[in-house]
């Protein structure tokens, strides 16, 4: 019997519409970025709407969230970590415009929040910040020592999603 090949794609983290890089991982820039002189993450850009969903891109666990007033908030805004267990990776959604709800487990394409500009929003504008972490997510590993530490327990979200989309 022939083994098909699974079906099964990711959904995108935002509207298809939006899923369109407006910063990308590890952009260079000291201005911006002083400590580390790179982009973390990847920005999805809002084009100035406000209340665009953002979504679980896959079936997973949340494993950490926290609010815009608490220490790690007034960098990442509302914020809400993504673990998926099929892929051994957590996607850290930042900025988000209203708190994060306390769920735990979630299905694909679930909502997770509104896109925002909550916390040290570069720019200022609505924008989802999305950061790719090997492993289960937790925020200690968010305390990042040198340019290298950031190579090693983070990825490009952007470029992984869309090989699995
Ligand atoms: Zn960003």
């Amino acid at each position: 019997m022939k083994i098909t090949r699974r079906a099964y794609r990711w959904h995108t983290p935002v509207p298809a519409a939006y899923f369109v890089v407006s910063q990308p991982y590890l952009q260079e820039d000291w201005a911006l970025y002083p400590k580390f002189g790179h982009h973390i993450g990847v920005d999805y850009g809002g084009h100035g709407r406000t209340g665009i969903p953002i979504i679980a891109c896959a079936a997973g666990v949340i494993v950490y969230r926290d609010t815009e007033d608490s220490p790690w908030g007034k960098t990442l805004g509302n914020h809400i970590a993504l673990y998926v267990p099929s892929v051994d990776r957590s996607f850290l959604y930042c900025h988000l415009e209203e708190h994060p709800r306390a769920f735990t487990y979630v299905r694909q394409g679930v909502r997770l929040g509104t896109m925002g500009n909550t916390g040290a929003s570069v720019g200022g504008a609505i924008h989802l910040h999305l950061e790719g972490f090997y492993g289960r997510f937790a925020i200690a590993m968010r305390s990042f020592t040198s340019f290298d530490d950031i190579i090693s327990k983070t990825f490009d979200a952007d470029s992984f999603l869309r090989a699995m989309i």
